[in-house]
């Protein structure tokens, strides 16, 4: 297979996210300007973007809020496949937005277990994680749908042009002209947001492919084909779906600032000149998916909060820079945040501070940037183009012998400091020279950020008993 496979329309979307990535940060905002105490407002809330994010939209206005939504494509147009854990999946029932029913309806296929293989080392099988394929496009057609019959505004192809805030509300304007005007203003524009200040993005590019020799009851988390390349560390991601068909993906960790000139287009190719390393078989592709995926390290400086201003999803990289699970991420956190969000509207308390507490971040996420910049080759100079793959099959072989509870927890996000802590002593174990590689590849800001971060875990949980 070649770029061949991609239509001319894909590659026009490939270009245009390109470059809506190189330019998300020219828009007009200011911090003054908006609507002052007291004037007429359109909405309580207007979200921007209306991808995933759309979760908000449709519950927000299902509570009987004035809701606004505007994406620069259509509404609920996903160019993605999802995979999840079954528990995280409750929020939609919970929420009421669907039925157990629904949401059963959702799940395409599960599948027995996952793994992670590093390159030279084993195979790492794990139970109960990211083992439901979830049907995207019926997720967002069934918000979307929910969205509207709640009575919010639908703005499809409309681009933020810029906000200003005042003490009363938010003015945002978009393109094609238009303005409008509320309390709030949600961000979930993802890593197009001109908001997000993410330290790491992974180009991510693949899709549903027929014809090659997978095993249906296997989905595959992680997994490399060979060592570092260009600076780079290639990992495959693959999960099975109906009729045969199997949905992969070829993505790289770096730093925005060393991204090529296009990140995806050029990733495609290797992708499919790759393609055979990874698996057999003749191979067509059904249906392009492919994006950046964002994330925070967490050891550097994340998006100050803003008044009126509430970033969700990947613009505000809620979920791991290890294993960017953003869907399960928000779908896990969507419905706290949302009524943490009604109950900031219902006392007008809209001021950053404010906006930035409807959120707490879960231990194993403070913890895990130091491991995530080993993933970023090239940010200091090493002869071996095998050491990321050591290293990952070290910690995953630890990860295996801990337990599928501990494993799972890792890699959905919610591992806490002492399971943390058991692991990296595990693995440290296994290889006595972790820490030193770790600490090789930060900078001193970055470790001793990430030391205060591990201390100040410490401290709580010592303290806490
Ligand atoms: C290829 C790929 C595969 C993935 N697979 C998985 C997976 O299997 N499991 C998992 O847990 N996570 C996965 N993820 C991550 C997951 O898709 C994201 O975390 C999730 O989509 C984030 O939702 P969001 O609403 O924040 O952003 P998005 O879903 O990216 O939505 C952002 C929306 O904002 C719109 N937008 C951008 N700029 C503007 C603008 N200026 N004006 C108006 N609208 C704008 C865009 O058109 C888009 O609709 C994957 C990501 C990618 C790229």
């Amino acid at each position: 297979m070649t770029m061949e496979a991609l239509s001319p329309e894909t590659r026009e979307h490939l270009e245009a996210l390109e470059r809506g990535f190189a330019e998300r940060a020219r828009c007009d905002i200011a911090s003054d300007g908006g609507p002052d105490r007291g004037a007429h407002l359109d909405f309580d809330v207007v979200l921007a973007g209306g991808g995933l994010s759309l979760v908000y939209g449709a519950y927000l206005a299902q509570r009987g809020l004035r809701v606004a939504i505007f994406d620069k494509r259509r509404i609920g147009c996903g160019h993605r496949e999802w995979n999840i854990s079954r528990a995280e999946l409750h929020p939609l029932v919970d929420s009421q937005l669907f039925t157990q029913a629904e949401v059963d309806a959702l799940v395409q296929l599960e599948y027995d277990h996952g793994i992670c293989r590093w390159h030279g080392g084993g195979t790492y099988p794990v139970r109960r994680v990211l083992d439901c394929v979830v049907d995207a496009e019926r997720l967002l057609d069934g918000l979307r749908a929910r969205a509207e019959a709640a009575g919010a505004t639908l703005l499809d192809h409309h681009a933020l042009a810029g906000y200003r805030v005042g003490k009363g509300g938010v003015t945002v304007t978009l393109s094609p002209a238009r303005t409008l005007s509320a309390r709030v203003l949600v961000d979930g524009m993802g890593a197009q947001s001109p908001h997000a200040a993410f330290d790491l993005v992974c180009p991510t590019v693949g899709g549903v492919m027929r014809g090659l020799e997978v095993d249906a009851r296997v989905g595959e988390i992680l997994v490399t084909t060979e060592g570092i390349e260009d600076d780079r560390q290639h990992i495959w991601e693959g999960f099975p779906g109906l009729d045969g068909r199997f949905t992969t993906y070829l993505f790289y960790y770096v730093e925005p600032q060393h991204l090529p000139a296009r990140p995806l287009t050029s990733l495609y190719e290797r992708f499919f000149a790759t393609l055979p390393r990874y698996k057999r078989g003749d191979a067509t592709l059904v249906k392009p998916t492919y994006g950046f995926i964002p994330a925070y390290s967490r050891l550097r400086p994340m998006p100050a909060a803003r008044d009126r201003v509430l970033l969700v999803g990947d613009a505000a990289g809620r979920h791991s820079p290890l294993t960017f699970c953003g869907f399960g991420s928000m779908v896990r956190s969507f419905l706290p945040v949302a009524d943490a969000l009604r109950e900031r509207l219902d006392a007008d308390k809209l001021d950053a501070r404010a906006l930035a507490s409807v959120w707490r971040e879960p231990p194993g996420l403070a913890v895990m940037g130091g491991l995530t910049l080993m993933m970023v080759p090239g940010r200091r100079p090493s002869s071996d183009p095998n050491s990321v793959n050591q290293l990952l099959d070290a910690a995953f072989s630890s990860l295996a012998e801990l337990g599928d509870d501990l494993y799972g927890a890792f890699v959905r996000d919610q591992i806490g400091f002492s399971d943390f802590m058991r692991f990296m002593r595990a693995t440290a174990k296994k290889r006595p020279s972790i820490y030193d590689e770790v600490f090789a590849q930060l900078s001193k800001a970055e470790i001793a950020r990430w030391s205060w971060k591990l201390g100040g875990l410490a401290l709580r949980k010592w303290t806490s008993g």
